[in-house]
């Protein structure tokens, strides 16, 4: 079988559209401008590998009738990425395993003071999430899959990207720190984010994000951690066709 990525989320922290406000009814009627928070399903020929779990978790995996997961990688431990954790219960209960879940040291204790409960003792019958942390290596064999790490900046925090043969994931970044250059070249499809028109503190907005596509030059290059400035198809006909705005349930195919 061949592996895929799943994007099962695009959308910025506070997800697309967003509470308060009015849109136009043509910005409402494209599927594509309904953005959930970011998460990726990793589909390996042996099993599934999680990347981040957004708030909408349990309906981005039903969505992509994710049966069973294998893992799950937290890039960083921002709300958008980590408030769908309650949900791996689900798999928990199937398995009778705990979930194994790599991050970087700090994002493991931030996972043990937010789901303080999952780390408790409770009486039998009682079905609580259950979570296995541990570091996350420079590559990690699972599923199938060989996948790479490298931490990168997210603006005062470290996150984590990702590459799995010739396709990389690049969500909440502020930076690409030269010493990891060298490892995006040979990309077949890079996954970046590109949060919002204007300078961000944290993130690449639209100009840096164009900017560094071109520079790490992969054959294709969608956008992602989207915000509602982004009409999608009237902003993507303005892009070169090797740059394209990602939405949820994109699927990539993973080569060698
Ligand atoms: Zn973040």
């Amino acid at each position: 079988m061949k592996s895929e990525a799943v994007l099962l989320g695009t959308g910025t922290s506070n997800g697309v559209p967003s509470l308060g406000i009015t849109y136009p009814q043509s910005f409402l009627d494209d599927p594509r401008n309904h953005r959930t928070r970011c998460s990726v399903l990793l589909r390996g020929p042996e099993g599934n590998v999680l990347i981040d779990c957004a708030p909408e978790m349990r309906l981005q995996l039903l969505r992509a009738n994710a049966l069973t997961l294998d893992a799950t990688i937290i890039t960083h431990t921002h709300a958008d990425h980590i408030m769908g954790m309650d949900d791996l219960r689900s798999y928990c209960i199937r398995t009778g395993e705990p979930m194994p879940v790599y991050t970087l040291p700090p994002y493991q204790d931030d996972i043990r003071r937010v789901f303080r409960y999952a780390f408790e003792d409770f009486p039998p019958g009682i079905f609580i999430p259950r979570f296995d942390l541990r570091d996350v290596p420079p590559v990690l064999e699972i599923s199938g899959l060989r996948i790479e790490t490298r931490v990168v900046p997210h603006g005062p925090v470290s996150s984590l990207a990702i590459r799995v043969n010739d396709f990389a994931y690049l969500t909440d970044i502020s930076a690409i720190p030269d010493e990891i250059r060298p490892w995006l070249e040979g990309l077949d499809v890079l996954v970046l984010d590109a949060v919002r028109f204007r300078p961000h503190p944290n993130h690449l907005h639209f100009d840096a994000a164009m900017a560094e596509a071109e520079r790490i030059g992969a054959r294709m290059t969608y956008f992602t951690h989207l915000c509602d400035e982004y009409d999608h198809s009237v902003f993507e006909a303005t892009l070169p066709p090797h740059i394209r705005l990602a939405y949820d349930g994109l699927s990539i195919a993973i080569g060698n």
